[in-house]
């Protein structure tokens, strides 16, 4: 018995080894990453870590003890290079070969690269990995200004800690607005807002066009000629999924490694789970959505383990996710973007308030800053698919906590 073997230790991987054993699985089991860390969460990297509040020991998913304690093979800095699906083995790129009955492939994004003059200058930073934010935050102590490429989650959460530190932001986004692809326009107005009082100045439609400097990056230069001074330049434009191992076997990829209502490739011996799945969501009427998040992440490993451990069912969790930028707790549940209606429950110029996201008539998102209570309900909502009227989500005298229970 060659057992089940995950490629990619970080919070998929993880959790799919922690549950299959809370399952009962007692076969082998093999995590194989090519970080030198064992798994560890990534959310910090770009909050509390980045600010200098959180230890590194404290990103670790578990404690070294718990792979030995669950008889858990981990190894770290381990490239998985080749899949031999006729031989149902790996390769590594050490040389190592790990046969299996069953394979996992849990390998993650990775950032998408600023393909312009200058972006491999020193001084033009990412931000994945603990290595990522250790380089950065060497950077960061000796910065009086930052030029960040992308208003998306990570730069904006970036942009938050910078600001919070005295270091002068600049934000430049392609779109209108932050947040283009994941937010209403009502929410990302607030979020908007927030950064500005703390003084991050943001340039929209901006189409960055060089990263300036000699022998390092001294500012971002814009097509239309303007340039931007900045001692250090953050890029954050989004993520590609790690599916080239699958390509390569031969699996079917198209947005990330595509799996069925089960997490199962186009191979019955192999599945994925995590960032680098495109899998068909009842949250998007079916549709194949790829999602980057810890609630992904795990909620897809639980099911993953329920199926290995037979009991089948497909994935169905409720997508949520959250991002904390300064003094702001957005919460998002649901997949509401696109939408054609975005209700406003609340105030926005309190500071706390949520959005209601109607695609078709229907309630498919829910965001919500600085109102957990809202975000919690949301979730039980759109698990139970009860029906909320736009004109109910809009009246602050209407109980949505009796509709959820
Ligand atoms: P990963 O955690 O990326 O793990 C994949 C691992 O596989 C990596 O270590 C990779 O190196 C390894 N790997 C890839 N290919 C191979 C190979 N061939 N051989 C061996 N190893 C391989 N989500 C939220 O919900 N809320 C947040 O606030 C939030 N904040 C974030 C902040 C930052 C800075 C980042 C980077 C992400 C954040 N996320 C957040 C997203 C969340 O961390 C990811 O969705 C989650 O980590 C995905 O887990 P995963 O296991 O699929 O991938």
């Amino acid at each position: 018995m060659s057992g089940i073997v995950i490629v990619g230790a970080g919070q998929a991987g993880f959790q799919l080894c922690a549950s299959l054993r809370q399952a009962g699985f007692t076969g082998a089991l093999t995590i194989v990453g090519e970080e030198p860390a064992l798994p560890y969460s990534r959310p910090p990297l770009s909050k509390a870590y980045l600010a200098g509040e959180a230890a590194r020991d404290a990103l670790a998913l578990r404690p070294v003890a718990f792979y030995a304690e669950h008889d858990v093979t981990a190894l770290t800095s381990e490239r998985v290079t080749s899949i031999d699906r006729a031989e149902r083995l790996v390769r590594l790129q050490s040389g190592g070969i790990i046969a299996y009955d069953h394979l996992v492939l849990a390998t993650g994004a990775r950032n998408r690269p600023l393909l312009v003059p200058g972006a491999n200058l020193p001084g033009v930073l990412q931000l994945r990995t603990i290595a990522d934010a250790d380089a950065l935050m060497a950077e960061m102590g000796r910065a009086r200004s930052v030029a960040i490429v992308g208003a998306g989650f990570i730069g904006l959460e970036f942009a938050a800690v910078c600001a919070a530190m005295g270091i002068s932001v600049t934000v430049l986004e392609g779109a209108g607005r932050v947040l283009s692809r994941s937010v209403s326009a009502p929410m990302a107005a607030a979020i908007e807002v927030a950064h500005v009082s703390a003084g991050v100045i943001f340039v929209y439609d901006a189409v960055v066009s060089a990263v300036t400097g000699a022998a390092r990056a001294d500012g971002v230069a814009t097509s239309d000629g303007r340039r931007f001074p900045a001692d250090l330049v953050l890029v954050g434009i989004g993520v590609l999924p790690n599916g080239e191992l699958a390509t390569d076997a031969g699996l079917a990829v198209s947005s990330g490694i595509d799996v069925d209502a089960f997490l199962a490739t186009s191979d019955p011996s192999i599945s994925a789970i995590g960032d680098c799945v495109n899998v068909p969501s009842p949250f998007a009427d079916g549709a194949r959505v790829r999602i980057e998040s810890v609630q992904n992440a795990v909620d897809g490993a639980r099911c993953l383990a329920a199926r290995l451990t037979g009991k089948p069912a497909p994935y169905a969790a409720v997508p949520w996710f959250w991002s904390d930028q300064g003094p702001l707790k957005l919460q998002i549940a649901g997949l509401g973007t696109p939408h054609n209606l975005a209700v406003v429950r609340g105030e926005p110029a309190s500071g706390a308030f949520s959005t209601f996201c109607y695609r078709g008539g229907r309630l498919v998102g829910v965001e919500s800053l600085n109102r957990a209570a809202d975000h919690m309900i949301a979730r039980r909502l759109l698990q139970s698919g009860a029906s909320l009227a736009p004109e109910q989500a809009a009246d602050p005298a209407f109980n949505l906590k009796a509709l959820a229970l």
